[in-house]
């Protein structure tokens, strides 16, 4: 049977995030060949309705508000819940984001239903679709069929590849309006602590630092080399807790979970909770100047030295091809 799936494009600054595509990607499989309806919530997010046409979604429903300008779990709880209550879908997709995890669990509690999370591949479609997703911190993954009723994921952003972008694509926009009312949270500002850079949960290259980087200027040949990468920098908790960096870099169980195409750790030892939020990566490239260290179980490619002297080689290295 044919399902009419809805999926929640997330955007940011004007744009919307990648994973947004990816589930639209997602929602297709599990459309079986139905209908896919992308939602954008916000305050002025119509301008953005062809991108997801673009790639794949049959057509696009905006609800614009004041109050979905930044994003609250009442504003947009109620925005989504009127938009379901008008395409009764059989299936939701959500980004696994912090959006994402905030939303989705609040909305399936609303609609008595189950949610698949964390999603990062689907086998078959339709209703053949089987929803793999990691557990025990990335130790093991698990299959997971829906069995009745509602069907409710969220997916890891990078794992699943979008459609391609037909720009040729076309498909219907329209609107909803919603009364938001009752918001037990108002945010007055948002003041962020990097303006700059690749958003680090879809950064297709990932240079994160440990302890072993000594200080907060040990970061910066790491910065130089994911900056030539196109990547973003991230870190250890040995890092952030001896204050070498921020917080919103950390990686891992108690962090963020990231699976880039490449994921280079340096003076990372290799904890089973560092190890937990970037065990996924496509491929992990260590360096280490301990060769016991636990981190070259998990890497590819393993560089026993000094990151110091190192990163300043691959730098130059990546240099040189670039020219
Ligand atoms: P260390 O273990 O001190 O390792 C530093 C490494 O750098 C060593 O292997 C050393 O050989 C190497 N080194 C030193 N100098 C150099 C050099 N010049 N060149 C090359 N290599 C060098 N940790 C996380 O990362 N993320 C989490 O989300 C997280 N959550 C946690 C949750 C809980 C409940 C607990 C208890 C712990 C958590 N931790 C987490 C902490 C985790 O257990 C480790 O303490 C932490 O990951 C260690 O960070 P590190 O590898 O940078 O430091």
């Amino acid at each position: 049977m044919t399902k009419k799936v809805v999926v929640l494009g997330e955007a940011r600054e004007g744009a919307l995030r990648n994973v947004s595509f990816e589930a639209i990607a997602a929602a297709k499989k599990i459309s079986g060949g139905g209908e896919v309806v992308g939602v954008l919530l916000g305050d002025a997010v119509q301008s953005l309705a062809d991108e997801m046409i673009h790639y794949g979604a049959d057509r696009v429903i905006t609800v614009e508000h004041p109050h979905l300008k930044q994003y609250t779990s009442d504003g947009f709880s109620q925005a989504f819940m009127a938009v379901y209550e008008q395409e009764n879908p059989e299936a939701v997709v959500f980004g696994h984001t912090a959006l994402g995890k905030d939303l989705s669990p609040k909305i399936a509690s609303k609609l008595a239903s189950g949610l698949i999370s964390d999603v990062t591949a689907i086998e078959g479609e339709g209703d053949d679709a089987v929803f793999i997703r990691p557990i025990y911190s990335g130790k093991a993954f698990e299959k997971v069929k829906n069995k009745n009723g509602l069907l409710f994921i969220t997916i890891r952003p990078n794992n699943i590849a979008p459609l391609n972008h037909d720009t040729s694509r076309s498909g219907d926009k329209s609107s909803v309006s919603v009364d938001i009312t009752n918001l037990r949270t108002i945010i007055a500002e948002v003041v962020r602590k990097s303006t700059e850079g690749v958003d680090l949960s879809e950064a297709k290259v990932v240079v994160a630092g440990g302890r072993g980087v000594k200080s907060e200027e040990g970061f910066a040949p790491l910065q130089e080399l994911a900056t030539l990468l196109g990547g973003a920098i991230g870190a250890s908790r040995g890092a952030c807790d001896a204050n070498y960096c921020d917080y919103s870099l950390q990686i891992g169980q108690t962090g963020k979970v990231v699976t880039p195409d490449l994921y280079i750790a340096a003076g990372i030892s290799g904890a089973i909770q560092h190890m937990a939020g970037m065990s996924n990566s496509k491929v992990i490239v260590a360096i280490n100047k301990d060769p016991e260290a636990t981190i070259f179980k998990v890497a590819d490619y393993g560089i026993v030295g000094d990151l110091f002297e190192v990163i300043p080689m691959m730098i130059e290295e990546i240099k040189k091809l670039k020219r």
